[in-house]
């Protein structure tokens, strides 16, 4: 398509996951949205593998959309294809495997690339980092492709571009930053230095069957037959959860990544093609509260008051011992050790400090069984200690 408009970002309809049709729509895309020269480069591939889950599932990227990525990008002359994910808990070749992503690199003449050594990255201009320990991959790579899911995520409300670089982080170490960022405005600032700071990145997004509700791990499948790519991973977000009727001016680490794109507080509406926002139907899908929005609120109390209110208003993780299958992924994930697992032989319990617990949903991210959910739970008093974080 050696005609295509130029746009901000390429908005296709793509139904469903049909690899013909995929093939048609990826290269298309690439075009309309600048896809740079991969003559002879080493090309880092990027897919969302959050965790152990099959593709109709929705968790993943769908190994149908890797294997088109895959496709289009040898056949623009990239020398290697390697593509990897670090999931927080499991080992990577087992979710690579569960979810098809592997059978899809193999089958398509690229490297799977585990994401086991990290080395420091340089964040110029970060407000949180100064530098990142990122997969020393990316000191081969080139080029990177980013290949997110368009999903809810419980603790930024949207997931997508920006998001999904974060897992350039290999394994655990992804949680030692939730610790160290607790609150939502500062966790979002900080994915936003990481994912700015990425070179020559570019992304297509995977919003075919996108996934609503209790994101990023434990929502339902949404059929929203789109497509989109583009060279700016700020731009493709803002674009994306409007696309699920999300405002993103409501979304702080969107507007976080939009300011710092433009270089200024005036955010101009990225342009779109061939289809507009508009054009995209997303009726019933289920939203998420604007988890920033309390944050600011809280922050807008008294230090006295900040403590109880937060106590009384804030979601918390909530465990359900009827579902709990004890696998221990929580426990392992939860950065400030906050769960312990009661094993029985009749069911097993989780059980949760509310005095530790920093309200990151990384347990409600990996718990396989739906047994966390996300909920408020006023008679679960924290009392925690007198100088806390500010609720950010
Ligand atoms: S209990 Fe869950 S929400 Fe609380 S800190 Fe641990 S992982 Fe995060
Ligand atoms: S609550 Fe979920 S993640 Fe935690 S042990 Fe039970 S099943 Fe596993």
């Amino acid at each position: 398509m050696n005609d295509a408009k130029r746009a901000d970002v390429a908005l296709l309809r793509c139904k469903d996951y049909e690899s013909q049709k995929l093939d048609s729509i990826i290269a298309q895309a690439a075009e309309i949205a600048g896809f740079p020269d991969i003559k002879g480069a080493t090309v880092l591939v990027k897919p969302n593998i959050l965790n152990a889950s099959p593709s109709a599932k929705a968790v993943t990227t769908h190994p149908a959309f890797v294997g088109a990525v895959i496709r289009f990008i040898k056949s623009r002359g990239a020398k290697d294809v390697l593509v990897g994910d670090s999931p927080g808990w499991q080992p990577s070749v087992l979710a690579a495997k569960t979810s098809g992503i592997y059978d899809a690199i193999q089958h398509n003449g690229g490297t799977w690339a585990d994401f086991r050594e990290a080395s420091p990255h340089p964040v110029a201009g970060g407000k949180k980092l100064r530098n990142v320990p990122l997969t020393t991959l990316l000191k081969q790579a080139d080029v990177v492709i980013n290949l997110p899911k368009l999903k809810n995520h419980r603790l930024m409300t949207y997931t997508g571009a920006m998001k999904n670089l974060f897992g350039l982080i290999p394994g655990t170490a992804k949680s030692a930053m939730h610790l160290q960022y607790p609150g939502v405005l500062d966790f979002g600032e900080m994915l936003v230095d990481i994912a700015l700071s990425v070179p020559r990145c570019f992304t297509f997004m995977d919003g075919v069957i996108a996934m609503q509700g209790e994101g990023p791990g434990s929502g339902t499948p949404y059929s929203l037959g789109i497509v989109l790519a583009s060279q700016s991973v700020a731009m493709i977000d803002w674009v994306a959860a409007r696309c699920v009727g999300y405002d993103p001016t409501r979304i702080a680490y969107l507007v976080d990544g939009m300011r710092r794109t433009h270089g200024s507080a005036t955010i101009a509406e990225p342009a779109t093609y061939p289809l507009s926002v508009p054009e995209i139907g997303h009726e019933g899908f289920e939203k998420l509260p604007y988890s920033s929005e309390l944050g600011k609120r809280l922050n807008a109390l008294p230090n006295t008051l900040r403590s109880f209110a937060g106590s009384l208003i804030r979601l918390r993780p909530i465990s359900h011992t009827g579902k709990c299958v004890g696998c221990g992924a929580c426990v392992e994930i939860c950065p400030t050790k906050a769960l312990k697992l009661d094993k029985k032989h009749s069911s097993n319990t989780i059980r949760i400090d509310d005095r530790l617990c920093i309200t990151c949903f990384c347990c409600h991210e990996v718990c396989p069984a739906k047994a966390i959910t996300v909920g408020r739970a006023p008679l679960r008093i924290a009392h925690r200690p007198r100088n806390l974080p500010r609720y950010s």
